[in-house]
């Protein structure tokens, strides 16, 4: 498998992924509509944070499982923790060196459908 970078827009978080990447995913549910972001899921552990922690600030809503990450310098989505799949991440693939997500298959995931979401 291929190995990617990424950071948020300011580099304050940078971080690598393990993927072959063919695809993204978008979301509807509340959040994602808003972040509007093409995503990509892989296994928690394809996924390195290499610099940034003290960076990253976290959202947490409705049942205040999923991990939502972003810079708190930039802004930036950069990473997610689901709400029903504790083993996958979501990357944002808009922060990935030379992917350009609007070239890729996009599947969308009903987020807002599933059992709790809104
Ligand atoms: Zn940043």
């Amino acid at each position: 498998m291929a190995v990617h970078r990424g950071s948020c827009h300011c580099n304050a978080v940078q971080f690598e992924v393990e993927a072959d990447i063919v695809s993204g995913a978008q979301c509807d549910c509340s959040l994602c509509r808003r972040k509007n972001a093409v995503m990509l899921r892989i296994p928690k552990e394809n996924f390195r944070l290499l610099k940034g922690e003290d960076a990253l600030s976290l959202y947490q809503w409705n049942t205040h499982v999923a991990k939502h990450y972003f810079c708190k310098n930039c802004g930036i989505y950069t990473h997610h923790q689901p709400r029903t799949r504790a083993d996958m991440i979501g990357v944002n693939l808009g922060c990935l060196d030379g992917i350009d997500a609007g070239k890729l298959p996009v599947e969308r995931v009903e987020g807002s459908k599933l059992s709790g979401g809104r």
